[in-house]
């Protein structure tokens, strides 16, 4: 096999992938990223401007653009064409992929907030999962530069849930708009705070990247490069360096060794050839997100590796851990028929409301282990093809109660911290291939009681909040019908997770594989545990910590 002229393999571009070559290359590595999607370049294709009107069905969602016609999503969704997935008996798990460069970066919520030492140590204090094999303070560093290249806006609060970034890291936030003061001063009341929503939104420019300018949904993705996404931010960067190449349309199906079990190759399929082509390679980052990377690995079965590359622990595949997801909405009679102006804002919600219940389940007043987080769901907003369900009559008398209902909604969704579970996982499905002959995964899930019990009270207390600012709320749905399926709030980690034996983990704390010492994951794959708050940040954080690691080791000749 011919020598690499590349130090260092990359698998996936997105949030991951992107900060491994990122990183590696300002380094002064030689990388090549390998991603499965179309290549793909926001400025010249992101809908800054189009209206609904533009659009087909008015921009409604459909099979092939479940979240809308604009949605930035490009050959994906709940379904990639040619590209199954299959779930176990009596199991539904939803799985949204994106198969284009930046990967699902592209259209993310861009909600950033960072994990606490009290969400890495989860298991020391109820037993629950596993502990991460870090303290904190070891990656606080880290997330500031994370936080301060990726450009995160939001303040330093001192709750107890929201760790501080260092001085001058954090940009300024928006303005909360006045439904979310509402909501603020509602929970106030039963003694529940909020605070400004942490999200990798510029509002003040970083060299070509300008501040947002309130333009439409940020789902759209941005040209400006004002909502962070890694097609407009770090892989640019990455290929300023001289120091990256880039192979789009390249599906790779396996990761090789030799007789000593040591990576020397990457295969994959170039889409557009259907060809199947073997890369030699000194060192790999598996960052293909969360499941692709592990089924990479279930699927580099060799003698060595019978049960799958990494997989000697046996935990390539489980402790998969979704957020849990469940909301409540209602209409405010105080925000009926209020002038209406634009406040669109950044689009997503400004105030959010941080878990509050520490010290409660620290006295084992509360039947669940993990905390959640509510983003609100408030303002005017493009009001697009739907039409509320409170809606009755035809004419001026239905125009008119449009208009006085317009901006009176809010919502809590909730987002929680799921605990892993034997049956949640994934695995091969050896009956079933994609379009490319590459075996598929087929997931298995349940939510447990922690769940249930986490999700029964996030809804009694979304009552509580919206019943205190006025709001009418008959009845509450039970847990078990409110909750989202598995995989539904798209923040799939835990299936390749680190720790601190290989025992127990498939990694140790710098995404090194316990069995090949030149094989890394640095995708949520790695996660020991899935707090409430969204996954992304940590994901990127964790992948400059553990890529620069690994840039040190290539320069020591350990790898
Ligand atoms: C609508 C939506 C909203 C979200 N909102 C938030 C949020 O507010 N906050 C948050 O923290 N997270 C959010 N997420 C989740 C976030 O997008 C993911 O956590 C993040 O993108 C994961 O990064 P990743 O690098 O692991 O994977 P991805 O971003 O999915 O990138 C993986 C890349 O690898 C490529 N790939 C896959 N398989 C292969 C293969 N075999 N060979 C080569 N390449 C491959 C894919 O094509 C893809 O480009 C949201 C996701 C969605 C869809
Ligand atoms: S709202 Fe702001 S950050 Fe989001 S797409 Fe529009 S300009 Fe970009």
């Amino acid at each position: 096999m011919i020598e690499p002229n590349y130090d260092v393999v990359v698998v996936g571009s997105g949030a991951g992938g992107a900060m491994a070559a990122y990183t590696l290359t300002r380094a002064g590595k030689k990388v090549l990223m390998l991603e499965a999607g179309r290549d793909y370049d926001p400025v010249k294709e992101t809908p800054m401007f189009n209206t609904a009107r533009e659009a087909p069905l008015l921009g409604r969602g459909t099979p092939d653009k479940p979240f809308g016609f604009f949605d930035a999503t490009v050959d994906g969704g709940w379904e990639v064409p040619g590209e199954p997935y299959t779930t176990g008996k009596d199991s539904e798990f939803r799985w949204w992929r994106a198969r284009m460069l930046g990967g699902r970066t592209n259209h993310w919520g861009r909600y950033s907030l960072r994990f606490s030492e009290h969400d890495f140590k989860g298991y020391s204090r109820d037993g629950f999962g596993a502990d991460w094999p870090f303290e904190y303070a070891e990656l606080a560093p880290w997330y500031d530069r994370t936080e301060a290249l990726v450009g995160v806006c939001g303040t330093n609060t001192g709750l107890d849930d929201m760790p501080d970034s260092a001085p001058g890291v954090l940009q300024p936030p928006p303005k909360p708009r006045v439904p979310e003061l509402l909501v603020a001063a509602a929970a106030r009341k039963l003694g529940i705070p909020s605070a400004p929503m942490h999200r990798a939104i510029l509002t003040r420019p970083i060299d070509n990247r300008a501040a947002c300018f309130y333009a439409t949904s940020c789902k759209r993705g941005c040209s400006i490069g004002a909502a962070f996404q890694t097609t407009t931010s770090l892989l640019p960067m990455a290929r300023a360096t001289g120091n990256l190449e880039t192979i789009t349309d390249a599906m790779v199906r396996s990761v090789d060794v030799d007789d000593q079990g040591t990576v020397t190759a990457v295969t994959y399929i170039d889409k557009k050839s259907g060809n199947s082509v073997s890369l030699p390679a000194r060192a790999v980052v598996l960052a293909a997100s969360a499941c692709e990377s592990a089924r990479v690995l279930l699927n580099s079965k060799s003698s060595q590796f019978p049960d799958g590359l990494a997989n000697s622990s046996g935990q390539v595949g489980r402790n998969i851990m979704d957020s849990t997801g469940a909301g409540l909405s209602a209409y405010i009679p105080a925000l009926r028929g209020r002038p209406v102006y634009n406040e669109d804002g950044h689009t997503a919600n400004h105030l959010f409301i941080p878990w509050w219940g520490h010290e409660a389940q620290a006295n084992g007043e509360l039947d669940f282990a993990r905390g959640y987080h509510f983003e609100m769901g408030t303002g005017f907003r493009d009001p697009g093809t739907w039409s509320p369900p409170s809606l009755d009559g035809y004419g001026p008398d239905m125009k008119r109660q449009a208009k006085q209902d317009y901006g009176a909604r809010v919502g809590l969704a909730l987002r929680g911290e799921m605990v892993p579970n034997e049956n949640s996982y994934m695995e091969i499905d050896e009956n079933v291939q994609d379009k490319w002959g590459i075996p598929v995964v087929k997931f298995h899930w349940k939510w447990s009681e922690q769940e249930l019990n986490q999700v029964a009270h996030g809804l009694r207390t979304a009552k509580d909040i919206l019943t205190t600012m006025g709001a009418s709320i008959p009845s509450l749905p039970s847990p078990e019908e409110a909750i989202r399926k598995g995989g539904e709030v798209i923040h799939e980690v835990g299936s390749t997770r680190m720790g601190a034996s290989p025992e127990d983990s498939v990694t140790n704390q710098y995404g090194q594989t316990w069995d090949c010492n030149n094989l890394f994951v640095m995708d949520g794959g790695v996660f020991a545990s899935n707090p409430h708050k969204n996954c992304t940040l940590t994901i990127m954080t964790l992948a400059m910590r553990n890529a620069s690691w690994l840039a040190g080791q290539l320069d020591k000749g350990a790898i």
